[in-house]
């Protein structure tokens, strides 16, 4: 601990965006990223607790004690080997993460928690800028091969830890770019491609191989898989969208979150879209339904290109702004999040039920919906009741269904491959993240369901380090 009393004499610098006015005109990111000189800073706020509940709630256990004394000290070369010994991807997870360990950070309980997120972007940043980071193919081949299907974070993530230990890895990407999610989902305004590009040359310089644009189960055969590999991740993400089945469903002008998302990062990167196939939010009266992050990415996209409103209502009642007796320290709460997308101009309402869409000439024009209210049953859990008379109506011109994923997409590969799932739709492993067939393993968001990007590393990292020993008989990968 540098500071012994750092905590006590520096408080925490809040996230620094760029202004409103400003960024709404373009898809460059809006958070500013933080000097070297303010990184020191705000590390000598860390307390070096002898329980780092940090480290604890880290699905990656991030040193964090550790290098936030290291920033402090200036000596960024060590913090930068003990970031990259658990993190594949710290410069998504810097700007991306919702920082499960800030909310159990020890001064949280009493102050405003340490920015550990923001000092591990400071840390791999001065790592890109001081060329602290050159690729290190592996010395020693083993001669295995391993085929990783699907390039988001958690493939990227098995990938690297895999060909660290010297296996040959192809990674397999229907899409026509590398990333997953990280490329068309998160808007460029959250993440800059140029972030993953950056990452990908890395990781290719190292020997990893990419092949895009390859539907594994329908571009390649799945039966070839263990014929060309000697094992096979699996990390195709969980993509089939829940659906809102109510009256008037299929009126034009309602689309999937992913669907708009992923158009609009294609445009961003200058893809041309046929007119008879663009969503486009110009003009429009634009209502989200669902209140979670993808909905606050759709609404921070149709700001951007220009619609005229933006609504975003959600089922469940609006979250209490602090810490509730259901969520005491170091537990992750349930707050309200305002994003910068919101702060970009959104209503938000919560605690509305969707009844029926109303169209006119087969496009959508309305949604007809019930505000509710949640009361416990004698078991004490919450039922949801209708609010009597509460009935009103949305104009609307497009609607964007944010309400959740399902499971991944089963038709294709993984049928093919006659794998298993869980109850959820998951693809079910045992804990080595095997799934029922012998040398086919399963990471992410096609094992775990949609989570977070912290967790599909984590996820990745598990399985590599797995393989490792199906294939070697032992590993000497890290276990996380
Ligand atoms: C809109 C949105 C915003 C989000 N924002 C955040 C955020 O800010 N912070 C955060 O922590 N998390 C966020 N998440 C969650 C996070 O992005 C995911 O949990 C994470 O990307 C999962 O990683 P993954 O590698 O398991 O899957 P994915 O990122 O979904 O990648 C899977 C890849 O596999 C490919 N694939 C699938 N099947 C095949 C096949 N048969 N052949 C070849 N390729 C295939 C897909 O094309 C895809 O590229 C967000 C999610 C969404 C939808
Ligand atoms: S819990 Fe907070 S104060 Fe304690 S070691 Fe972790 S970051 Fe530092």
């Amino acid at each position: 601990m540098g500071d012994i009393k750092g905590f006590l004499k520096v408080k925490r610098q809040k996230s620094q965006y760029r202004p409103v006015c400003e960024r709404i005109k373009d898809y460059s990111e809006v958070a500013v990223l933080p000097s070297d000189a303010s990184a020191q800073e705000q590390s000598s706020r860390c307390m070096d607790c002898g329980t780092p509940f940090c480290h604890w709630a880290c699905p990656v256990g991030n040193y964090i004690p550790e290098w936030n004394d290291l920033v402090y000290k200036g000596n960024w070369k060590e913090a930068f080997k003990l970031l990259t010994a658990c993190n594949n991807l710290p410069e998504i997870t810097g700007r991306l993460c919702p920082a499960l360990c800030e909310y159990s950070c020890v001064l949280g309980i009493n102050d405003d928690p340490v920015t550990v997120r923001e000092n591990e972007l400071s840390i791999i940043e001065y790592g890109f800028k001081h060329g602290l980071i050159k690729a290190q193919p592996p010395k020693v081949r083993t001669n295995k091969k391993v085929g990783v299907i699907g390039s988001g974070p958690a493939g990227m993530a098995c990938a690297d830890q895999l060909n660290k230990a010297g296996h040959s890895v192809v990674v397999f990407e229907k899409d026509d770019k590398v990333g997953g999610i990280l490329r068309y989902g998160i808007p460029d305004f959250k993440l800059d491609k140029k972030i993953i590009d950056r990452r990908i040359k890395i990781l290719k310089e190292e020997g990893i191989e990419f092949k895009t644009g390859i539907n594994v189960g329908v571009d390649y055969p799945a039966g070839d898989l263990l014929k060309n590999f000697d094992a096979v991740c699996l990390a195709g993400g969980s993509r089939a969208p829940r659906d809102l089945k109510i009256e008037g469903r299929t009126l034009k002008g309602i689309y999937f979150a992913m669907d708009y998302l992923t158009q609009s990062n294609k445009r961003v990167s200058g893809a041309k879209i046929p007119a008879d196939q663009l969503i486009d939010a110009k003009g429009k009266k634009v209502l989200v339904i669902g209140g979670g992050d993808t909905g606050a990415d759709c609404v921070g996209t149709a700001n951007r290109q220009g619609a005229s409103c933006v609504v975003q209502i959600e089922v469940m009642p609006k979250p209490a702004e602090c810490r509730t007796k259901d969520f005491p320290w170091p537990k992750y709460p349930m707050l309200l999040k305002t994003s910068t997308s919101h702060e970009e101009g959104a209503e938000r309402k919560w605690s509305i039920l969707t009844k029926k869409f109303i169209g006119k000439d087969g496009w959508v024009k309305k949604l007809s919906c019930v505000e509710v209210e949640f009361k416990k049953d004698t078991n004490g859990c919450p039922v949801m009741k209708e609010r009597a008379g509460s009935e009103f109506e949305i104009e609307i011109d497009m609607a964007v269904l944010a309400v959740g994923f399902l499971h991944p997409e089963q038709e294709g590969l993984l049928k093919e491959l006659h794998v298993e799932f869980d109850p959820k739709g998951n693809v079910k492993t045992d804990l080595r993240q095997m799934t029922s067939v012998k040398g086919i393993f399963s990471a992410g968001d096609m094992r775990k369901g949609q989570s977070l990007i912290v967790w599909a590393i984590q996820e990745g990292r598990r399985a590599a380090r797995s393989i490792d020993e199906y294939l070697m008989g032992k590993s000497n990968l890290p276990v996380i």
